[in-house]
């Protein structure tokens, strides 16, 4: 079976997410664990957890992928913003274990020092990992931009981070298509696909990617900048999501589009990959 599916909003609560994915056809989806923008979460109900789980086995979607917010920054050299950083990426993992996620994907964070900022990261992880010993749900870091002063657009950079973290059997990546390919990681064609998971493998090892985000870039190969396009409307165009898609390595893995939502463009952009992966 294909898994894939789109960020679905929380809005009408947790469960709604589900039903809304299974709409437009999802078998997989992502939701944030919170609001994204904000620091305060509503505390999660029993109820919430009940009508997830009983939306869950209606819809057969599995597994859901949570995102974490972007206020985060577990890099950080302030000492306030690192804890609260902590803290809400503690919260968030929680949240996720309730709700019977299997991953949550989060930025690996921002240090314009780029060592300082990866020894912070891998610390916090630690952090987090020393406070949530019987988890299930597994944290993955997704390939970064590396827009401004953030981490993670390196695979070396991805690679160090899960060397200097405890529990790092922990840790997982998430791979963004879009991201990858501004920060220079080609995907275009098969010569060029290749290469680029070779050096993934080479570098951080094929066995920890564990989500797919499947968006097509506004922005050219290297430029580093971060806008999502529809697929195969960009600069890495269909036959780079067309190899995604028939990759066996990457057949039980999810796969999220995260493009701009206006209008029923879900829709099409999921009605495309369904063709690319007949071929
Ligand atoms: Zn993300
Ligand atoms: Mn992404
Ligand atoms: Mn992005």
């Amino acid at each position: 079976m294909l898994l894939i599916g789109a960020h679905m909003s929380i809005g009408g609560g947790f469960f709604n997410s589900l039903y809304s994915g299974k709409e437009l056809g999802c078998t997989t989806i992502q939701i944030f664990t919170k609001s994204a923008n904000q620091w305060k979460a509503k505390e999660l109900t029993p109820e919430d957890i009940e009508k997830f789980r009983q939306a869950q086995k209606e819809t057969g979607i599995a597994p859901v992928v949570g995102h974490d917010s972007y206020l985060i920054n577990i890099a950080s050299s302030e000492k306030e913003l690192l804890q609260k950083s902590r803290e809400a990426l503690l919260l968030e993992l929680t949240r996720s274990e309730k709700l019977g996620l299997p991953y949550l994907v989060m930025h690996p964070g921002s240090n314009p020092d780029e060592k300082e900022g990866i020894q912070k990261i891998a610390d916090s992880l630690s952090w987090v990992h020393s406070r949530s010993k019987n988890y299930q749900v597994k944290i993955c870091l997704e390939t970064t931009a590396g827009q401004g002063n953030t981490l993670g657009y390196r695979f070396e950079q991805l690679a160090d981070i899960i060397n200097l973290t405890e529990e790092d059997k922990r840790l997982g990546i998430c791979f963004d298509t879009a991201h990858s390919f501004v920060a220079g990681y080609d995907i275009k064609d098969e010569k060029a696909y290749r290469k680029t998971f070779e050096q993934f493998n080479q570098t951080i090892g094929i066995n920890r990617l564990k989500v797919i985000h499947l968006n097509d870039s506004k922005k050219a190969l290297g430029s580093r900048v971060d806008r999502h396009e529809h697929i195969g409307r960009g600069f890495i165009g269909l036959e780079g999501f067309r190899l995604i898609l028939n990759d066996k390595r990457f057949e039980k893995i999810p796969k999220i589009l995260e493009t701009p939502k206006e209008d029923d463009w879900d829709e099409k952009n999921l009605t495309i990959l369904r063709r690319l992966n007949k071929g």
